[in-house]
Protein backbone atom coordinates (compact mmCIF):
# COMPACT_ATOMS: atom_id res chain seq x y z
CA UNK A 1 0.00 0.00 0.00
CA UNK A 2 1.20 3.69 -0.45
CA UNK A 3 1.87 5.02 2.47
CA UNK A 4 -0.39 8.30 3.43
CA UNK A 5 2.34 10.66 3.36
CA UNK A 6 0.58 13.09 5.68
CA UNK A 7 0.98 11.20 8.71
CA UNK A 8 4.95 11.83 8.27
CA UNK A 9 5.41 13.97 11.59
CA UNK A 10 8.41 15.59 10.06
CA UNK A 11 7.86 17.77 7.78
CA UNK A 12 10.28 18.76 5.03
CA UNK A 13 11.08 22.40 3.81
CA UNK A 14 13.14 23.22 0.78
CA UNK A 15 16.33 25.51 1.93
CA UNK A 16 18.89 26.29 -0.10
CA UNK A 17 21.82 24.14 1.99
CA UNK A 18 20.08 21.05 1.64
CA UNK A 19 19.25 21.80 -2.57
CA UNK A 20 23.05 22.43 -2.66
CA UNK A 21 24.37 19.15 -1.32
CA UNK A 22 22.16 17.49 -4.13
CA UNK A 23 24.51 18.69 -6.27
CA UNK A 24 27.57 17.94 -5.17
CA UNK A 25 29.19 14.56 -5.09
CA UNK A 26 29.69 13.62 -1.06
CA UNK A 27 33.07 13.31 0.03
CA UNK A 28 32.66 12.31 3.17
CA UNK A 29 32.15 8.41 4.39
CA UNK A 30 29.02 8.30 5.58
CA UNK A 31 27.12 9.93 2.81
CA UNK A 32 29.13 8.13 0.64
CA UNK A 33 27.92 4.86 1.99
CA UNK A 34 24.38 5.72 1.87
CA UNK A 35 24.52 6.58 -1.86
CA UNK A 36 26.04 3.37 -2.20
CA UNK A 37 23.59 1.80 -0.18
CA UNK A 38 20.88 2.98 -2.86
CA UNK A 39 22.60 1.59 -5.52
CA UNK A 40 23.03 -1.65 -3.80
CA UNK A 41 18.75 -1.29 -3.44
CA UNK A 42 18.26 -0.04 -6.91
CA UNK A 43 20.24 -3.13 -8.08
CA UNK A 44 18.72 -5.93 -6.12
CA UNK A 45 15.42 -4.38 -4.75
CA UNK A 46 14.27 -3.82 -8.10
CA UNK A 47 15.89 -7.16 -9.31
CA UNK A 48 14.10 -9.19 -6.38
CA UNK A 49 10.83 -7.83 -7.74
CA UNK A 50 12.33 -9.24 -11.49
CA UNK A 51 12.48 -12.29 -9.85
CA UNK A 52 9.02 -12.95 -8.41
CA UNK A 53 6.47 -10.99 -9.51
CA UNK A 54 4.06 -11.66 -12.59
CA UNK A 55 2.70 -9.98 -15.22
CA UNK A 56 -0.38 -7.70 -16.08
CA UNK A 57 -2.84 -9.67 -13.97
CA UNK A 58 -6.06 -8.21 -12.22
CA UNK A 59 -5.30 -8.71 -8.76
CA UNK A 60 -4.55 -4.92 -8.38
CA UNK A 61 -6.67 -3.98 -11.32
CA UNK A 62 -5.49 -0.63 -12.84
CA UNK A 63 -9.13 1.58 -12.07
CA UNK A 64 -8.09 0.78 -8.42
CA UNK A 65 -4.53 1.87 -9.09
CA UNK A 66 -5.56 4.85 -11.03
CA UNK A 67 -8.05 6.20 -7.96
CA UNK A 68 -4.69 6.00 -6.01
CA UNK A 69 -2.90 8.68 -8.70
CA UNK A 70 -5.26 11.17 -8.85
CA UNK A 71 -3.71 13.93 -6.68
CA UNK A 72 -3.25 17.05 -9.32
CA UNK A 73 -1.10 19.49 -7.36
CA UNK A 74 2.25 19.73 -7.68
CA UNK A 75 3.45 19.62 -3.83
CA UNK A 76 5.56 23.02 -2.60
CA UNK A 77 7.51 21.55 -0.41
CA UNK A 78 9.81 18.54 -0.27
CA UNK A 79 7.56 15.48 0.56
CA UNK A 80 9.87 12.59 0.96
CA UNK A 81 13.52 12.10 0.99
CA UNK A 82 15.50 10.30 -1.42
CA UNK A 83 15.67 6.97 0.68
CA UNK A 84 12.02 7.05 0.96
CA UNK A 85 11.41 7.69 -2.57
CA UNK A 86 13.50 4.34 -3.56
CA UNK A 87 11.78 1.94 -1.01
CA UNK A 88 8.30 3.59 -2.54
CA UNK A 89 9.20 3.02 -5.97
CA UNK A 90 10.46 -0.33 -4.95
CA UNK A 91 8.05 -1.59 -2.49
CA UNK A 92 4.73 0.53 -4.03
CA UNK A 93 5.19 0.90 -8.12
CA UNK A 94 7.69 -2.17 -9.39
CA UNK A 95 5.24 -4.74 -7.55
CA UNK A 96 2.55 -3.41 -10.14
CA UNK A 97 4.55 -3.06 -13.09
CA UNK A 98 4.89 -5.52 -15.76
CA UNK A 99 7.45 -8.31 -15.35
CA UNK A 100 8.75 -8.28 -18.82
CA UNK A 101 12.11 -9.86 -17.66
CA UNK A 102 9.83 -13.04 -17.08
CA UNK A 103 10.72 -16.38 -18.97
CA UNK A 104 6.95 -17.16 -18.82
CA UNK A 105 6.84 -13.43 -20.82
CA UNK A 106 6.69 -14.54 -24.12
CA UNK A 107 4.05 -12.07 -25.40
CA UNK A 108 5.86 -8.91 -26.45
CA UNK A 109 9.00 -7.54 -27.96
CA UNK A 110 10.11 -6.44 -25.33
CA UNK A 111 12.07 -8.50 -22.33
CA UNK A 112 14.92 -9.17 -19.92
CA UNK A 113 17.71 -7.47 -20.82
CA UNK A 114 21.57 -8.08 -19.26
CA UNK A 115 21.62 -6.68 -15.80
CA UNK A 116 24.85 -4.88 -16.93
CA UNK A 117 23.01 -2.56 -19.08
CA UNK A 118 21.53 -0.84 -15.54
CA UNK A 119 25.33 0.23 -14.88
CA UNK A 120 25.55 1.45 -18.48
CA UNK A 121 22.37 3.49 -18.51
CA UNK A 122 23.59 4.76 -14.86
CA UNK A 123 26.81 6.19 -16.30
CA UNK A 124 24.86 7.67 -19.36
CA UNK A 125 23.00 9.90 -16.54
CA UNK A 126 25.88 10.63 -14.82
CA UNK A 127 27.68 11.76 -17.78
CA UNK A 128 24.56 13.58 -18.93
CA UNK A 129 26.14 14.36 -22.23
CA UNK A 130 23.83 15.94 -25.03
CA UNK A 131 25.06 14.24 -28.84
CA UNK A 132 22.64 17.22 -30.59
CA UNK A 133 26.04 19.00 -30.41
CA UNK A 134 29.77 18.77 -29.71
CA UNK A 135 30.00 21.30 -27.48
CA UNK A 136 28.20 19.30 -24.81
CA UNK A 137 29.01 15.82 -26.04
CA UNK A 138 32.89 16.20 -27.59
CA UNK A 139 33.88 12.50 -27.47
CA UNK A 140 30.90 11.13 -27.74
CA UNK A 141 30.24 12.51 -30.92
CA UNK A 142 32.80 10.28 -32.14
CA UNK A 143 32.23 7.54 -30.53
CA UNK A 144 28.83 7.41 -31.70
CA UNK A 145 30.10 8.10 -35.63
CA UNK A 146 32.24 4.92 -34.94
CA UNK A 147 29.49 2.92 -33.49
CA UNK A 148 27.44 3.87 -36.91
CA UNK A 149 29.66 2.79 -39.47
CA UNK A 150 29.70 -0.30 -37.36
CA UNK A 151 26.07 -1.01 -37.20
CA UNK A 152 26.46 0.37 -41.15
CA UNK A 153 29.45 -1.99 -42.40
CA UNK A 154 27.01 -5.02 -40.27
CA UNK A 155 23.71 -4.18 -42.68
CA UNK A 156 25.93 -2.93 -46.13
CA UNK A 157 29.39 -4.47 -46.19
CA UNK A 158 31.03 -1.83 -48.18
CA UNK A 159 34.66 -1.99 -48.54
CA UNK A 160 37.26 -0.97 -45.41
CA UNK A 161 38.34 2.16 -47.84
CA UNK A 162 34.23 3.69 -47.52
CA UNK A 163 34.86 3.13 -44.05
CA UNK A 164 37.95 4.62 -43.99
CA UNK A 165 36.35 7.81 -45.68
CA UNK A 166 33.07 8.03 -43.52
CA UNK A 167 33.98 7.15 -40.28
CA UNK A 168 34.53 10.05 -38.73
CA UNK A 169 33.81 11.96 -41.91
CA UNK A 170 31.61 15.40 -40.66
CA UNK A 171 30.20 16.53 -44.14
CA UNK A 172 28.79 12.62 -44.37
CA UNK A 173 25.96 10.63 -42.59
CA UNK A 174 25.52 7.20 -42.18
CA UNK A 175 22.87 6.94 -39.90
CA UNK A 176 21.33 8.12 -37.02
CA UNK A 177 20.32 7.06 -33.21
CA UNK A 178 17.10 8.37 -32.78
CA UNK A 179 14.13 7.65 -29.88
CA UNK A 180 12.24 4.71 -31.63
CA UNK A 181 11.86 2.73 -34.58
CA UNK A 182 8.90 4.55 -35.11
CA UNK A 183 10.75 7.88 -35.64
CA UNK A 184 13.37 6.07 -37.28
CA UNK A 185 10.85 5.21 -40.13
CA UNK A 186 9.85 8.91 -40.01
CA UNK A 187 13.19 9.95 -40.70
CA UNK A 188 13.67 7.07 -43.30
CA UNK A 189 10.67 8.30 -44.79
CA UNK A 190 11.20 12.00 -44.24
CA UNK A 191 14.81 11.76 -45.94
CA UNK A 192 13.28 9.56 -49.34
CA UNK A 193 10.78 12.38 -49.41
CA UNK A 194 12.99 15.27 -49.27
CA UNK A 195 15.28 13.39 -52.36
CA UNK A 196 12.27 12.57 -54.50
CA UNK A 197 10.64 16.50 -54.20
CA UNK A 198 14.05 18.37 -54.05
CA UNK A 199 15.04 21.76 -55.02
CA UNK A 200 15.16 22.35 -58.74
CA UNK A 201 14.99 25.54 -60.71
CA UNK A 202 11.85 27.70 -59.90
CA UNK A 203 11.27 25.49 -56.80
CA UNK A 204 12.77 25.12 -53.31
CA UNK A 205 12.49 21.82 -52.56
CA UNK A 206 9.21 20.18 -50.01
CA UNK A 207 11.21 20.96 -47.02
CA UNK A 208 11.43 24.32 -47.50
CA UNK A 209 8.15 25.22 -49.54
CA UNK A 210 5.91 22.23 -48.29
CA UNK A 211 3.76 18.97 -49.98
CA UNK A 212 1.15 21.83 -52.12
CA UNK A 213 3.83 23.58 -53.57
CA UNK A 214 5.95 20.24 -54.18
CA UNK A 215 3.09 18.43 -56.08
CA UNK A 216 2.59 21.21 -58.33
CA UNK A 217 6.54 21.43 -59.46
CA UNK A 218 6.24 17.77 -59.57
CA UNK A 219 3.00 17.77 -61.58
CA UNK A 220 1.52 15.25 -59.39
CA UNK A 221 -1.62 15.03 -57.18
CA UNK A 222 -0.59 12.24 -54.51
CA UNK A 223 2.62 10.32 -53.46
CA UNK A 224 2.12 6.38 -51.82
CA UNK A 225 4.19 3.83 -50.45
CA UNK A 226 3.73 0.47 -50.82
CA UNK A 227 4.14 -2.17 -48.17
CA UNK A 228 2.79 -5.54 -46.68
CA UNK A 229 -0.34 -5.30 -44.74
CA UNK A 230 1.72 -6.80 -42.47
CA UNK A 231 3.57 -2.90 -41.89
CA UNK A 232 3.87 -1.77 -38.15
CA UNK A 233 1.19 1.08 -37.89
CA UNK A 234 4.10 3.66 -37.64
CA UNK A 235 4.03 3.76 -41.47
CA UNK A 236 1.21 5.33 -41.51
CA UNK A 237 1.78 8.07 -38.94
CA UNK A 238 5.29 8.47 -40.82
CA UNK A 239 3.11 9.16 -43.84
CA UNK A 240 0.37 11.43 -42.01
CA UNK A 241 3.30 12.98 -40.22
CA UNK A 242 5.06 13.68 -43.54
CA UNK A 243 2.04 15.38 -45.32
CA UNK A 244 1.79 12.06 -47.57
CA UNK A 245 -1.60 10.94 -45.81
CA UNK A 246 -1.95 7.40 -44.08
CA UNK A 247 -4.74 6.44 -46.70
CA UNK A 248 -1.62 6.53 -49.22
CA UNK A 249 0.01 3.40 -47.36
CA UNK A 250 -0.47 0.92 -50.01
CA UNK A 251 -0.76 -2.42 -48.09
CA UNK A 252 -0.24 -5.47 -51.21
CA UNK A 253 -1.37 -8.91 -50.37
CA UNK A 254 1.32 -11.62 -49.09
CA UNK A 255 1.78 -15.21 -50.17
CA UNK A 256 1.07 -18.24 -48.49
CA UNK A 257 3.98 -17.82 -46.13
CA UNK A 258 3.05 -13.94 -44.62
CA UNK A 259 5.69 -12.51 -47.19
CA UNK A 260 4.84 -9.80 -49.66
CA UNK A 261 3.63 -10.85 -52.83
CA UNK A 262 5.87 -10.24 -55.55
CA UNK A 263 3.45 -10.27 -58.35
CA UNK A 264 1.12 -8.07 -56.40
CA UNK A 265 4.08 -5.58 -56.00
CA UNK A 266 4.73 -5.48 -58.90
CA UNK A 267 1.07 -5.30 -61.01
CA UNK A 268 0.75 -2.15 -57.86
CA UNK A 269 4.07 -0.07 -59.08
CA UNK A 270 3.23 -1.09 -62.84
CA UNK A 271 -0.26 0.37 -62.54
CA UNK A 272 0.27 3.72 -60.47
CA UNK A 273 3.34 4.06 -63.43
CA UNK A 274 0.57 4.08 -65.77
CA UNK A 275 -1.01 7.36 -63.88
CA UNK A 276 1.29 9.77 -64.09
CA UNK A 277 0.16 12.06 -61.36
CA UNK A 278 0.74 9.81 -58.90
CA UNK A 279 4.54 9.22 -57.49
CA UNK A 280 5.92 6.44 -55.24
CA UNK A 281 7.85 7.66 -52.33
CA UNK A 282 9.17 4.23 -51.02
CA UNK A 283 8.40 0.74 -51.58
CA UNK A 284 9.01 -1.20 -47.79
CA UNK A 285 10.45 -4.12 -47.36
CA UNK A 286 9.76 -5.93 -43.60
CA UNK A 287 12.32 -7.71 -41.79
CA UNK A 288 11.06 -9.27 -39.28
CA UNK A 289 7.12 -8.85 -39.46
CA UNK A 290 5.75 -7.79 -35.73
CA UNK A 291 3.21 -9.62 -35.83
CA UNK A 292 4.49 -13.05 -37.61
CA UNK A 293 7.90 -12.22 -37.40
CA UNK A 294 8.10 -12.95 -41.31
CA UNK A 295 11.07 -11.61 -43.86
CA UNK A 296 9.85 -10.07 -47.03
CA UNK A 297 11.94 -11.16 -50.65
CA UNK A 298 14.37 -8.70 -49.66
CA UNK A 299 16.64 -9.39 -52.39
CA UNK A 300 13.77 -9.25 -54.96
CA UNK A 301 12.21 -6.10 -54.05
CA UNK A 302 15.09 -4.41 -54.28
CA UNK A 303 15.68 -5.62 -57.82
CA UNK A 304 12.48 -4.80 -58.10
CA UNK A 305 12.93 -0.95 -56.62
CA UNK A 306 16.08 -0.40 -58.57
CA UNK A 307 14.35 -0.99 -61.75
CA UNK A 308 11.62 1.39 -60.93
CA UNK A 309 14.05 3.72 -59.55
CA UNK A 310 12.08 4.03 -56.09
CA UNK A 311 13.71 4.31 -52.60
CA UNK A 312 13.98 1.02 -51.36
CA UNK A 313 13.33 1.17 -47.33
CA UNK A 314 13.98 -2.30 -45.11
CA UNK A 315 11.83 -1.96 -41.64
CA UNK A 316 14.40 -4.71 -39.51
CA UNK A 317 12.99 -2.96 -35.97
CA UNK A 318 13.17 -6.33 -34.79
CA UNK A 319 15.35 -8.76 -37.44
CA UNK A 320 18.17 -6.66 -37.92
CA UNK A 321 20.35 -7.89 -35.25
CA UNK A 322 19.92 -11.36 -36.55
CA UNK A 323 22.57 -10.28 -39.15
CA UNK A 324 25.10 -10.98 -36.31
CA UNK A 325 24.62 -14.85 -36.59
CA UNK A 326 26.05 -16.32 -38.94
CA UNK A 327 23.82 -18.97 -39.04
CA UNK A 328 20.77 -17.19 -39.96
CA UNK A 329 22.18 -14.24 -41.47
CA UNK A 330 20.92 -15.43 -45.06
CA UNK A 331 17.00 -15.00 -43.99
CA UNK A 332 17.53 -11.41 -44.75
CA UNK A 333 19.80 -11.58 -47.77
CA UNK A 334 18.94 -8.33 -49.81
CA UNK A 335 18.92 -6.12 -46.60
CA UNK A 336 22.60 -5.01 -47.92
CA UNK A 337 20.41 -3.16 -50.80
CA UNK A 338 18.25 -1.22 -49.33
CA UNK A 339 18.47 2.68 -48.82
CA UNK A 340 17.91 2.71 -45.68
CA UNK A 341 17.60 0.65 -42.93
CA UNK A 342 15.83 1.14 -39.32
CA UNK A 343 16.83 -1.55 -36.26
CA UNK A 344 15.53 -1.24 -32.74
CA UNK A 345 18.08 -1.16 -30.24
CA UNK A 346 15.87 -1.99 -27.57
CA UNK A 347 14.63 -5.12 -29.15
CA UNK A 348 17.05 -7.64 -30.17
CA UNK A 349 20.02 -5.65 -29.06
CA UNK A 350 18.56 -6.27 -25.46
CA UNK A 351 19.04 -2.62 -24.42
CA UNK A 352 16.61 -0.97 -22.08
CA UNK A 353 14.21 1.75 -23.64
CA UNK A 354 14.97 2.98 -26.05
CA UNK A 355 17.33 3.13 -28.48
CA UNK A 356 15.88 3.18 -32.58
CA UNK A 357 18.28 3.52 -35.49
CA UNK A 358 18.29 4.20 -39.31
CA UNK A 359 20.95 3.66 -41.65
CA UNK A 360 21.75 4.80 -44.97
CA UNK A 361 23.47 3.16 -48.00
CA UNK A 362 24.49 6.32 -49.85
CA UNK A 363 25.82 8.73 -46.49
CA UNK A 364 24.90 11.56 -48.60
CA UNK A 365 21.49 11.01 -48.72
CA UNK A 366 20.70 12.85 -44.96
CA UNK A 367 22.19 15.88 -46.37
CA UNK A 368 17.90 16.12 -47.24
CA UNK A 369 17.15 16.98 -43.87
CA UNK A 370 20.36 18.92 -42.63
CA UNK A 371 19.25 21.95 -40.54
CA UNK A 372 21.94 24.66 -38.71
CA UNK A 373 21.24 27.33 -36.09
CA UNK A 374 23.21 30.37 -35.12
CA UNK A 375 23.85 29.15 -31.43
CA UNK A 376 24.51 25.42 -32.17
CA UNK A 377 24.70 23.06 -35.11
CA UNK A 378 26.40 25.44 -36.97
CA UNK A 379 26.94 25.09 -40.77
CA UNK A 380 30.53 23.08 -41.19
CA UNK A 381 30.70 21.46 -37.53
CA UNK A 382 30.28 18.14 -36.86
CA UNK A 383 27.29 18.32 -35.06
CA UNK A 384 25.38 15.26 -34.65
CA UNK A 385 21.74 17.24 -34.51
CA UNK A 386 22.68 19.02 -38.08
CA UNK A 387 20.77 16.13 -40.01
CA UNK A 388 18.40 14.15 -36.91
CA UNK A 389 14.76 14.30 -36.34
CA UNK A 390 15.51 15.05 -32.91
CA UNK A 391 17.20 17.48 -30.86
CA UNK A 392 18.62 16.65 -27.74
CA UNK A 393 19.31 13.35 -26.96
CA UNK A 394 21.02 10.72 -24.76
CA UNK A 395 24.13 9.48 -25.07
CA UNK A 396 22.82 5.94 -25.52
CA UNK A 397 25.44 4.67 -28.48
CA UNK A 398 27.85 4.24 -25.00
CA UNK A 399 25.14 1.75 -24.29
CA UNK A 400 25.12 -0.01 -27.44
CA UNK A 401 28.88 0.40 -27.66
CA UNK A 402 30.23 -1.15 -24.59
CA UNK A 403 27.31 -3.89 -24.62
CA UNK A 404 28.54 -4.92 -28.25
CA UNK A 405 32.22 -4.76 -26.47
CA UNK A 406 30.68 -7.44 -23.36
CA UNK A 407 28.89 -9.88 -25.84
CA UNK A 408 30.64 -9.64 -29.14
CA UNK A 409 28.50 -10.18 -32.10
CA UNK A 410 29.40 -13.95 -31.25
CA UNK A 411 27.60 -13.43 -27.81
CA UNK A 412 23.80 -11.91 -29.53
CA UNK A 413 24.34 -14.27 -31.96
CA UNK A 414 23.68 -16.88 -29.77
CA UNK A 415 20.95 -15.12 -27.82
CA UNK A 416 19.32 -14.85 -31.41
CA UNK A 417 19.77 -18.53 -31.86
CA UNK A 418 18.56 -19.62 -29.09
CA UNK A 419 15.34 -17.36 -29.98
CA UNK A 420 15.30 -18.99 -33.82
CA UNK A 421 15.69 -22.64 -32.29
CA UNK A 422 13.40 -22.61 -29.15
CA UNK A 423 10.53 -21.02 -31.63
CA UNK A 424 11.25 -24.20 -34.25
CA UNK A 425 10.86 -26.57 -30.84
CA UNK A 426 7.64 -24.63 -29.94
CA UNK A 427 6.57 -24.85 -33.33
CA UNK A 428 6.73 -28.70 -33.37
CA UNK A 429 5.16 -29.01 -30.18
CA UNK A 430 2.12 -26.91 -31.04
CA UNK A 431 1.64 -29.06 -34.42
CA UNK A 432 1.79 -32.55 -32.16
CA UNK A 433 -1.07 -31.05 -29.78
CA UNK A 434 -4.33 -31.88 -30.79
CA UNK A 435 -6.04 -28.88 -29.53
CA UNK A 436 -3.37 -26.69 -31.29
CA UNK A 437 -3.56 -24.72 -34.90
CA UNK A 438 -0.13 -23.60 -35.33
CA UNK A 439 -1.14 -20.56 -37.40
CA UNK A 440 1.84 -19.08 -38.92
CA UNK A 441 5.37 -21.30 -38.23
CA UNK A 442 8.43 -19.33 -37.27
CA UNK A 443 11.13 -17.80 -39.59
CA UNK A 444 12.82 -15.73 -36.74
CA UNK A 445 11.77 -16.20 -33.36
CA UNK A 446 8.15 -15.37 -33.41
CA UNK A 447 5.36 -17.52 -33.98
CA UNK A 448 1.32 -17.59 -33.85
CA UNK A 449 -1.29 -20.09 -32.78
CA UNK A 450 -4.36 -21.07 -32.42
CA UNK A 451 -7.16 -22.96 -29.92
CA UNK A 452 -8.78 -25.06 -32.48
CA UNK A 453 -10.32 -28.39 -31.25
CA UNK A 454 -10.44 -31.40 -33.84
CA UNK A 455 -13.53 -31.63 -34.59
CA UNK A 456 -13.68 -27.58 -35.43
CA UNK A 457 -10.37 -28.27 -38.09
CA UNK A 458 -12.31 -30.97 -39.93
CA UNK A 459 -15.13 -28.75 -40.23
CA UNK A 460 -13.63 -26.29 -41.33
CA UNK A 461 -11.52 -27.97 -44.11
CA UNK A 462 -14.73 -29.10 -45.37
CA UNK A 463 -17.68 -26.69 -45.08
CA UNK A 464 -18.73 -23.45 -46.99
CA UNK A 465 -18.02 -19.82 -46.66
CA UNK A 466 -20.35 -18.80 -44.28
CA UNK A 467 -20.47 -21.65 -42.09
CA UNK A 468 -16.18 -21.56 -41.72
CA UNK A 469 -17.21 -17.67 -40.86
CA UNK A 470 -19.58 -18.77 -37.85
CA UNK A 471 -16.61 -21.51 -36.60
CA UNK A 472 -14.01 -19.06 -36.82
CA UNK A 473 -16.34 -16.46 -34.57
CA UNK A 474 -16.56 -19.31 -32.03
CA UNK A 475 -12.66 -19.94 -32.10
CA UNK A 476 -11.84 -16.26 -31.83
CA UNK A 477 -13.88 -16.08 -28.88
CA UNK A 478 -11.92 -18.87 -27.22
CA UNK A 479 -9.17 -18.03 -28.18
CA UNK A 480 -9.55 -14.17 -27.49
CA UNK A 481 -10.63 -15.89 -23.66
CA UNK A 482 -7.76 -18.34 -22.75
CA UNK A 483 -5.88 -15.92 -23.59
CA UNK A 484 -7.04 -13.35 -21.33
CA UNK A 485 -7.81 -16.08 -18.93
CA UNK A 486 -4.13 -17.11 -18.65
CA UNK A 487 -2.78 -13.54 -18.41
CA UNK A 488 -5.25 -12.78 -15.85
CA UNK A 489 -3.86 -16.48 -13.83
CA UNK A 490 -0.87 -14.40 -13.16
CA UNK A 491 1.23 -17.38 -14.46
CA UNK A 492 2.49 -16.53 -18.14
CA UNK A 493 1.56 -14.21 -20.79
CA UNK A 494 1.59 -14.95 -24.45
CA UNK A 495 -0.06 -12.29 -26.44
CA UNK A 496 -2.69 -11.98 -29.28
CA UNK A 497 -3.24 -10.34 -32.23
CA UNK A 498 -6.06 -10.46 -35.45
CA UNK A 499 -4.91 -11.75 -38.53
CA UNK A 500 -6.31 -12.10 -42.02
CA UNK A 501 -6.27 -15.37 -43.44
CA UNK A 502 -6.61 -15.93 -46.91
CA UNK A 503 -5.73 -13.44 -49.29
CA UNK A 504 -8.48 -10.56 -50.56
CA UNK A 505 -11.13 -10.95 -47.74
CA UNK A 506 -10.07 -13.74 -46.17
CA UNK A 507 -11.35 -14.79 -42.57
CA UNK A 508 -9.91 -12.63 -39.46
CA UNK A 509 -8.47 -15.05 -37.20
CA UNK A 510 -7.49 -14.35 -33.35
CA UNK A 511 -4.44 -15.48 -33.26
CA UNK A 512 -2.12 -16.66 -29.78
CA UNK A 513 1.33 -14.78 -30.16
CA UNK A 514 4.42 -15.39 -28.73
CA UNK A 515 8.21 -13.87 -29.43
CA UNK A 516 10.70 -15.90 -27.61
CA UNK A 517 13.73 -13.89 -27.02
CA UNK A 518 14.08 -13.89 -23.48
CA UNK A 519 17.14 -16.97 -22.91
CA UNK A 520 15.89 -18.40 -20.45
CA UNK A 521 12.69 -19.42 -21.74
CA UNK A 522 12.66 -22.78 -22.43
CA UNK A 523 11.43 -25.06 -24.53
CA UNK A 524 9.77 -26.93 -20.75
CA UNK A 525 8.34 -23.52 -19.73
CA UNK A 526 6.85 -23.20 -23.45
CA UNK A 527 5.16 -26.51 -22.92
CA UNK A 528 4.16 -25.56 -19.55
CA UNK A 529 2.33 -22.88 -21.47
CA UNK A 530 0.76 -24.90 -23.15
CA UNK A 531 -0.44 -27.26 -20.96
CA UNK A 532 -2.17 -24.10 -18.81
CA UNK A 533 -3.45 -23.05 -21.88
CA UNK A 534 -5.26 -26.78 -22.52
CA UNK A 535 -6.49 -26.56 -18.96
CA UNK A 536 -7.99 -23.13 -19.08
CA UNK A 537 -10.07 -24.48 -22.29
CA UNK A 538 -11.04 -27.51 -21.11
CA UNK A 539 -12.18 -26.15 -17.90
CA UNK A 540 -14.78 -23.34 -19.31
CA UNK A 541 -15.24 -24.42 -22.96
CA UNK A 542 -15.91 -28.63 -22.58
CA UNK A 543 -19.55 -28.11 -22.23
CA UNK A 544 -19.72 -26.40 -25.37
CA UNK A 545 -20.58 -28.31 -28.26
CA UNK A 546 -17.95 -28.45 -30.46
C1 LIG B 1 8.71 -2.48 -33.01
C2 LIG B 1 8.62 -2.19 -34.45
C3 LIG B 1 8.51 -0.87 -34.92
C4 LIG B 1 8.34 0.31 -34.02
O1 LIG B 1 9.34 0.43 -33.11
P1 LIG B 1 9.12 1.25 -31.75
O2 LIG B 1 10.48 1.20 -31.21
O3 LIG B 1 8.10 0.51 -30.95
O4 LIG B 1 8.67 2.61 -32.11
C5 LIG B 1 8.48 -0.68 -36.28
N1 LIG B 1 8.54 -1.71 -37.13
C6 LIG B 1 8.64 -2.99 -36.73
C7 LIG B 1 8.69 -4.09 -37.73
C8 LIG B 1 8.68 -3.27 -35.36
O5 LIG B 1 8.75 -4.54 -34.94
Amino acid sequence: MLKDIKSNPKKLVADWQSLMRTFIRPEDDAARSTLLKYMEQILFGLHEFLRTKVGFTEEQPLKELGYRFTDTCLNENPEKKLADVITDLIEDIAPYAVNVASPYFVGHMTSAIPFFMVHLKTIVAALNQNVVKLETSKVVSVVEKQLQAKIHRLIFQKSEDFYREHVQNAETTLGTFIEDGTLANVTALWVARNKLLSPKPGFGGVEAEGIHAAYKAYDIDRLIVIVSALHHYSIKKACGVLGIGNENVIAVDMDDNNRIDMEALEKVISQIRENNRTGILAVIGIAGATETGTVDPLKQMAMVCSRYRVHFHVDAAWGGPTLMSAKYRHILDGIELADSVTIDGHKQFYMPMTCGMVYFRDPTHMDSVRYHSNYVIRPGSADLGIKSLAGSREAVSLVLDSALKIMGTQGYALLIEHGIETAHEFADEIRSRKLFQLVTPPELNILTYRICPEPMAEKLVRTKVEERYEINERLNHINMSVQRMQREAGKSFVSRTTLTKGRRNGEKIIVLRSVIMNPMTTIEILRQILDEQEDIFFSSFRSLDI
